[in-house]
Parts: structure tokens; sequence; C-alpha cells
């Protein structure tokens, strides 16, 4: 029975591994759940799954939380009461609990990287969501993988197929993943993307792009900010910067590919020029089994592939005009040290700017580029972790300075217009 510690329980990739758990019982139990402020959802998980313990990123709410759970009838109460704890302390209680044998990491955003980083010093296995935190802090995040011994399983699908490819080559060590060394015999990484909501937009139609078009994904249901991610294709710019840090190879031999269906979830081309591919439904649950249950497979009653039904298999490369935020994501992650912390913090500034509708979709990367560049002549080539902290608080008031100036396209009142 493995012990699981769920950071950010209420999220989407939270919600998808506590079914998991419920549909595999005698494999995972839940010990630690963390949440942000969905108080409802999160009593309903803890009455469910009855961990030692539960942290809310704001400690103002623990009080309110314990009451809700005093407020149960006696027969659905848990007994005794998990421990509470709050704040960024009670989010690392949770990230290293003590009996948990593996920790999934499904914050959103930057928030993720201080427990993500408890966790790993705590010797933890994680199932890798929160790909923020080995953006924003790779350099920081690898050398303290190197000390703890703990290891990174990919549960974003596209470095789940690739992890899950290289598990059939002869250098299928994973003791390999994240040491920043090129994993032997991979040449090439190929990053399938949807394309997102506006894959079938012209580059013109993006000037009519609400907020509404933007959180429509035509085939993954994720939470808003990764939803918006790949509508921009930031979210594969910032998975091709994951990739690096993973799988140690250079961005020249990290490709993104625009495949609409989902099917094929990520390739890797290997020394003999060999390609393998892992195809599924696009369905979070399978990458995110996969980290718990690796590395042995279980048996699901799970929705089979019948590629007969999918009928066709297309690709096509992305269009950098269409697309801004790729080559913004690959230039910061060429540049390294500081950058790709400054792209990922300006990028959820500006993503937090749009979904508020104060700015356009098309000023996100605007918004980006100009923080990226003013960032240049600070950069960090070897930055410790007070660094990134510090760019990362940068690159949003820099954005947000860039809302406030109106050097945005639109204008919140035009947008209203
Ligand atoms: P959601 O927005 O659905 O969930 C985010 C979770 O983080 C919620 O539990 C939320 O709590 C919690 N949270 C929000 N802000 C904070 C904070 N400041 N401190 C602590 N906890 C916080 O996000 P997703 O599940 O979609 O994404 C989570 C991560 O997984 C992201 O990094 C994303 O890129 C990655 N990912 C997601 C995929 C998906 O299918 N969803 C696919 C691949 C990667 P609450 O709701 O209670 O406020």
């Amino acid at each position: 029975m493995k012990a699981i510690s769920v950071l950010g329980s209420t999220g989407s990739i939270g919600t998808q591994t506590l079914e998991i758990v419920d549909d595999f019982p005698d494999q995972f139990r839940v010990v630690a759940l963390s949440a942000g402020r969905n108080l409802s959802l999160l009593v309903s998980q803890i009455q469910r799954h009855r961990p030692d313990v539960v942290a809310l990123a704001d400690p103002a709410l623990l009080a309110e939380l314990k009451d809700r759970l005093m407020d149960l009838p006696a027969d659905t109460r848990p007994e005794p009461l998990p421990q509470l704890v709050g704040g960024p302390e009670g989010l690392d209680v949770v990230a290293s609990w003590d009996s948990a044998d593996l920790v999934v990491t499904g914050i959103v955003g930057c928030a993720g990287l201080l427990p993500t980083l408890a966790a790993i010093r705590a010797g933890k296995d994680l199932a890798v969501a929160n790909k923020e935190t080995l953006i924003a802090a790779g350099p920081v995040v690898l050398p303290e993988l190197k000390k703890s011994g703990s290891r990174l399983l990919p549960a974003d699908s596209e470095h789940s197929a690739i992890f899950q490819c290289l598990q059939g080559t002869p250098w299928s060590d994973t003791a390999r993943l994240s040491t920043g060394v090129p994993t032997p015999g991979l040449r090439r990484i190929q990053l399938t993307a949807s394309g997102g909501a506006f894959r079938d937009w012209s580059a013109a139609d993006l000037e009519k792009a609400t907020v509404a078009d933007a959180t429509s994904h035509p085939n993954w249901s994720m939470g808003k900010k990764i939803t918006v991610d790949s509508a921009s294709l930031m979210n594969k710019g910032l998975e091709v910067i994951e990739a690096h840090y993973l799988f140690g190879l250079d961005y020249d031999h990290i490709e993104i590919v625009i495949h609409p269906q989902s099917i094929i979830h990520s390739m890797v081309e290997l020394a003999d020029s060999s390609v393998l591919a892992q195809l599924g439904w696009p369905d979070m649950k399978l990458p995110i089994l996969y980290c718990m249950s690796w590395p042995s497979r279980l048996e699901t009653p799970w929705r089979r592939l019948d590629l007969t039904e999918v009928g066709q298999l297309s690709f096509r490369a992305p269009d950098p005009a269409k697309y801004p935020c790729m080559d913004l994501a690959y230039a910061a992650g060429r540049a390294g040290g500081t950058m790709p912390a400054v792209l990922n913090a300006a990028n959820e500034e500006a993503v937090a700017q749009f979904l508020e509708e104060k700015i356009h979709f098309l000023d996100i990367p605007k918004m980006i580029e100009g923080a990226c560049e003013q960032h240049k002549a600070d950069l960090a080539a070897n930055p410790c972790l007070d660094d990134v902290l510090a760019v990362d608080q940068w690159a949003r008031q820099a954005v947000r300075e860039q809302v406030k100036r109106g050097t945005t396209r639109l204008s919140s009142a035009s947008m209203a217009a």
C-alpha cells in the first residue's frame, strides 16, 4: 500500500489523483492533503480519505476549516480530526509528511516551488505536475535532487510519454532523470501539442479572443491557468524547458509538433534513428496513475484506445507568428539562469491579468517579452533559491507596472466596449 500526499488536492490534478486512490483502495491511501481556498471540497475529501494532516495555503482559513469539520454529523466526522496546519510552513509539513511514499505536486504556479523543494529535501519521490517549479528553479532543484536521492516522476502527459518510452530502452535507469546529464542514446524529443483553444483560429482572429474562448480546451479538461497557457502555446514552451531539465537534452533537440487529436502524447528519437511514441486517449489519469504505480502497471477498466475510431492522426509545425510565446520560452530556456523564472512569473501574472479581463489575450506575450528584455542586464547565471524568489517577485511587479502604464494592446475599457 503506497501512502500518498497530495499538494493541491482541490484542483484538477488533485481531484484526479484522489479518484485514482478511490479506484485502487488496495494500492493507495491518502496521508496528507493541501488546498488553497476551496474549503467545501476539501472537507468532503477529508471525510472520504481521512488523512493524518491537512494544510491550507492561507492560515486565516484554518479556524473556518476546523469549524466546518466539527459541524459534520458525528457519524461522518473523522475521529480524530487530522492535524491542521497553515501557510508556507503548513504546505512544507504536508510535502515532507513522514509516512508519505509519494508526493503529488498539483499546486498551480510558482506557489508549488517551496513545497516541492521541501518534499525533495525530505527524500520523497514526487509525481510532478507542477512544472513551474522546474522551470523557475531548475538550477536549484537539480543539485537538491542529487543530494537527497529523491526521484521526479513526470505526471505531465508529454513527459510521462517520454519517460514511458525510455522504459523500453537499454537506458531506462530513472536515476538519470533530472540530473541535468543527457539521457544516453536519446537524440531528440518531439513534444506534441493539441494547439489549444485557438488551434483552428487564424492569427488575425486572435484579436477577437475572449477569456471564455481561451479557457475552452478542445481535448483536455484542466485548471484555468494551464488552459490559457495551452491556448497561447506557452504551456508547450514551458514543457520544452521542463523536458530540458528532466531529460538533459539541449534546446536544439527538443521540438514541438501540433497534433490536434492528442492521441500521441510525445515521441523520442533514439541513437539508431528509431522513434518511439506513447499513445492513449487524452486523459490525465493515465500519466498520474503511472507515477503512482511505477515501475509497475496496474490493470484498469478504463476505455481502451481504438485507432480505427480515431481514424486519423495528423501533425503540423506550429506557426511562430501565431504563437509568439513559444519562441519566448525557447529564448528564456537558452538564456538559462534566472531567465526561465522571469518568463514563468511574467506569464503567471499576465495570465492572471487576462483572466481578470484587464489585458487582452494578445498582450500576454508582450508583457512577458517586456519583462524578459528588462531582465537581460540582471540575469544571474547560477542562481540560488533567493535569486529565483527575488526575480519571481520582480517579474510579477514588472508586468503589473506595464499594465498600469497602459502599454497593453487593449485597455480593459476598450475590451468591454
Ligand atoms: P488547478 O487550478 O485546477 O488547481 C490548483 C490547486 O492548487 C488547487 O488545489 C488550489 O487550491 C491550489 N492552489 C492555488 N493557489 C495556491 C497557493 N498559492 N498555494 C497553495 N495552493 C494553491 O490547477 P491544475 O490542477 O490544472 O494544475 C496544477 C499543476 O499541474 C499546474 O502546475 C499545471 O501546469 C500542472 N498540470 C496540470 C494538468 C491538468 O490536466 N490539469 C496537466 C499537466 C500539468 P484551491 O482550488 O483550493 O484554491
